[in-house]
C-alpha cells in the first residue's frame, strides 16, 4: 500500500496562504504602504492603475533592503520585525508576519528595486508566482520601490470575482485614508492612472484629516484629550450637527493602527446619546494609545481586529472622555471662558476604574472670576452674574446630569405636582427642542423630552409584554429584510422575546428577516434601526446593569421609538406627554436609570436673584 500523503510544493502553499493575506488590490496597498511606513519612510507615494487591478506601486524614502534581505524579504515568515512569540506584544510596527510580500508574490508578478543609505547600489529583483526571474544590481534611490502587476494573474477564480474598478478603487481609498490618518507626519500621494487623487504633506492630526475629508472638517471637530493609565486618548470627535446619515467617518486607531472594535464604537455612541436624531451617525477620529501587552493585535490575519484586557474600563473612560468633550464644547460655545479641567463622570457598571490618572479640580467654580478656590455649593454667591448662571445651569442639567443626580438627588413626589395648576399647564414650551418647560405653582418644571418619552413607551412596552403578551399590528405587506447571517442567528436567539413585543416573523433564516407583525406604535419605517440596535446589544456583550432580558429589550426597542432631541414638540404633543409621563409608574428616571425632569423651586429661582 503506497502513502497519499505529501507535502505541497511551496508555491502551492504559498498560493493558498495568499488567499488569507491577499483579499482584493486594496490588500496589497495595506501591506505594501504599511511595510513602507515600517521603513520609517517620509515620504510615500501609492500609485495604482484600473484600480489596482493590472498596477500597485508603492515608493518610499525608507531604510531600504540590502541584496540578501531583499531576496528574503519574499520567503514566507521572513520577518525583520520579531524573532520571539513574546515580540508580539512589544509590536512597534504594522507588520510582523513575515507573509505579506511571500503572498503577494505567489498570485503577481512583483518588481522589487531598494537600496540604503550605506550601499553604493542597489538591488532589482522580478519574481512571478513565487519564482525569482532575475536579480541585478541597479542605480535607484535610497528606500524601496515595489510594483506589482497582473494581480491574480494564476488565480482566475479570484480574478473573476474582484468587483468593479469603482468598488476596487473605493476599498483602495480606505486603505489609503487609514494609513494616512495613522501617520499624519507622512508625506503621502496617491494616484490613480496617473491622475494624481491626494497630495498630502506631513502635518497635525488635524491637518491631515481635514486634508482627507475636505475643508468643511475642520470646523467640525471637536478635540479630544485624556490621559489614564489604562488608556490615553487623543484625536476628534464631529459636532452632533455634522452627523452624517451614512456610516463611514469612524475611525478608531490603536497603538497607530487602525481598527473595528463595536464594543467601543458603542461607548462613543453611547456617549452622544440623547444628542443625535437616530438616523445619523456620530463622527469620530480618536487614536488610542494603550500598554503594548494590554492589546492582542494577532487574532485577525489583516489585522484590523484587536482584542483588550481590560475592555469593561476602556469602555467606560472611552464613553465619558467623549461626553466631556461634548461638554467642554457646549461650554465653549456659550462663550465660557476656556476650562482644561472637568470632572469626568465615569460610571460602569461591572467593576471599578483602576486608578486613572485624571486631574479633577472639585473646587471648580466657573463663575468664580477672581479664581480663588470654592466649593460648588458656593455657586449661589449674591453677585450678579445672572446670564452666565442661566447658562451654566443649561449645560448642566442637560450634558453632565449623572455627575449632578449624584450630588444632588433632589426627586420631587410626583402625586402632587400638578395641583391647583390647571391653569397654568397650559402656558408648556419647548427649549432647545429638548426640554419641555412647565410652570407650577412651585417653581419650574423641566422635562427632558427624549427621556420622558422612553419612559413612556418603556411602560407601555413592559405593560404589553407582561399583561397583554404582544399586542402585533398586522402588516398588509410582509417586511423583507436582509442581514449577515450571524446577525440573523443573534435575532434568532430571542425570537421569543422579540414576539412577546407584538413582532410576527415569517422568516429568520440565512440572511432574511420576514416580519408580518409588529409591536404597537412601531412604525415600520423605524424597524430595521430598532432590529440592527437589538442584533449589536445581542451581539455585544454589555454590561446588563442588573435587569431582566425582558427590560433590556425594552430598553433598547424604546430607544430607538422615543421622540429624540431636536424633535419640535406642537403644545398638544407636550401636554399629552406631560399627562402620560405622570400617569407612568417610575416617571422620574428614564428605561437607563437617568434622570426625566427636574424642578426648580421658586426658592431656587430666588437664591439666584439674592
Ligand atoms: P512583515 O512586514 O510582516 O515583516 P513582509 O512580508 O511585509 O512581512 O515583509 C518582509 C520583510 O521585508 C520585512 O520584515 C522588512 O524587513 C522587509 N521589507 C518589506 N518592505 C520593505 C520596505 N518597503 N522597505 C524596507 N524593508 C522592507
Ligand atoms: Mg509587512
Amino acid at each position: 500500500m503506497s502513502e497519499i500523503i505529501k507535502l505541497l510544493p511551496d508555491h502551492v502553499a504559498n498560493q493558498i496562504a495568499a488567499g488569507e493575506v491577499v483579499q482584493r488590490p486594496a490588500s496589497v496597498v495595506k501591506e505594501l504602504v504599511e511595510n513602507a511606513v515600517d521603513a520609517g519612510a517620509t515620504q510615500i507615494t501609492l500609485s495604482v492603475k484600473d484600480a489596482g487591478k493590472t498596477l500597485i506601486q508603492v515608493i518610499d524614502n525608507g531604510k531600504g533592503m540590502s541584496m540578501l534581505d531583499s531576496r528574503m524579504a519574499f520567503e514566507r515568515h521572513a520577518t525583520s520585525k520579531i524573532s520571539v512569540a513574546d515580540d508580539l506584544f512589544n509590536l512597534h510596527t504594522k507588520g510582523f508576519r513575515g507573509e505579506a510580500l511571500a503572498s503577494v508574490a505567489a498570485i503577481a508578478h512583483v518588481s522589487l528595486k531598494s537600496k540604503r543609505d550605506e550601499d553604493d547600489l542597489g538591488t532589482h529583483i522580478e519574481i512571478e508566482g513565487s519564482k525569482v526571474v532575475s536579480q541585478e544590481p541597479v542605480v535607484t534611490p535610497v528606500g524601496t520601490i515595489i510594483t506589482v502587476r497582473n494581480l491574480f494573474y494564476n488565480v482566475p477564480a479570484r480574478r473573476k470575482f474582484l468587483k468593479s474598478d469603482n468598488v476596487e478603487l473605493r476599498a483602495i481609498t480606505d486603505e489609503f485614508h487609514r494609513v494616512a490618518m495613522a501617520h499624519p507626519q507622512i508625506g503621502m500621494r496617491f494616484l490613480h492612472n496617473d491622475h494624481e487623487l491626494f497630495n498630502l504633506p506631513g502635518s497635525s492630526y488635524r491637518q491631515r484629516i481635514v486634508g482627507i475629508m475636505g475643508g468643511k472638517t475642520n470646523e467640525s471637530l471637536i478635540p479630544i484629550e485624556e490621559e489614564t493609565e489604562l488608556l490615553s486618548i487623543t484625536g476628534f470627535i464631529g459636532k452632533p450637527e455634522f452627523a452624517r446619515k451614512t456610516k463611514g467617518l469612524q475611525y478608531f486607531f490603536v497603538n497607530d493602527r487602525f481598527i473595528k472594535h463595536n464594543y467601543l464604537h458603542h461607548a462613543v455612541t453611547a456617549a452622544f446619546e440623547g444628542l443625535l436624531r437616530n438616523d445619523v451617525n456620530p463622527t469620530y477620529f480618536l487614536y488610542l494609545t494603550v500598554p503594548k501587552d494590554s492589546v492582542d493585535i494577532n487574532i485577525h490575519p489583516t489585522k484590523t481586529e484587536v482584542k483588550f484586557d481590560d475592555e469593561h474600563n476602556l469602555y467606560a473612560i472611552l464613553r465619558a472622555s467623549v461626553k466631556h468633550a461634548l461638554g467642554q464644547f457646549h461650554f465653549n460655545a456659550l462663550d465660557f471662558e476656556k476650562e482644561p479641567e472637568y470632572e469626568v463622570p465615569y460610571d460602569v457598571a461591572t467593576g471599578t476604574i483602576k486608578s486613572p490618572r485624571i486631574e479633577v479640580n472639585r473646587a471648580f467654580n466657573p463663575f468664580d472670576t477672581d479664581n480663588e478656590s470654592t466649593s460648588r455649593s458656593a455657586n449661589h454667591t449674591p453677585t450678579y452674574r445672572a446670564p452666565q448662571q442661566q447658562a451654566w445651569e443649561a449645560l448642566y442639567t442637560g450634558l453632565d446630569e449623572e455627575s449632578h443626580m449624584q450630588q444632588e438627588p433632589e426627586y420631587i413626589p410626583t402625586a402632587s405636582l400638578f395641583e391647583n395648576e390647571q391653569s397654568q399647564r397650559t402656558s408648556l414650551f419647548q427649549l432647545q427642542r429638548k426640554f419641555i418647560i412647565s410652570p407650577m405653582a412651585s417653581g419650574l418644571l423641566v422635562v427632558n423630552q427624549n427621556r420622558a418619552h422612553e419612559r413612556i413607551l418603556y411602560e407601555q412596552l413592559l405593560k404589553q409584554l407582561t399583561v397583554q403578551n404582544g399586542v402585533s399590528q398586522q402588516l398588509l405587506f410582509p417586511l423583507t429584510l436582509h442581514y449577515a447571517v450571524e446577525e440573523v442567528r443573534a435575532l434568532k436567539n430571542i425570537q421569543e422575546l422579540l414576539e412577546s413585543t407584538g413582532f410576527i416573523f415569517k422568516s429568520l433564516e440565512n440572511n432574511l428577516v420576514e416580519i408580518e407583525g409588529l409591536p404597537l406604535d412601531l412604525k415600520e419605517s423605524a424597524v430595521s434601526g430598532l432590529l440592527e440596535a437589538v442584533i449589536k446589544h445581542e451581539q455585544q456583550d454589555l454590561p446588563a446593569h442588573g435587569i431582566s432580558p425582558v427590560e433590556r429589550l425594552a430598553a433598547i426597542m424604546v430607544a430607538n421609538m422615543a421622540i429624540k432631541t431636536g424633535e419640535q414638540l406642537q403644545p398638544e404633543a407636550m401636554q399629552h406627554m406631560v399627562d402620560m409621563l405622570f400617569a407612568c409608574k417610575e416617571p422620574a428616571l428614564s428605561p437607563t436609570g437617568k434622570k426625566v425632569f427636574i424642578n426648580i423651586t421658586g426658592d431656587n429661582l430666588q437664591s439666584k436673584f439674592d
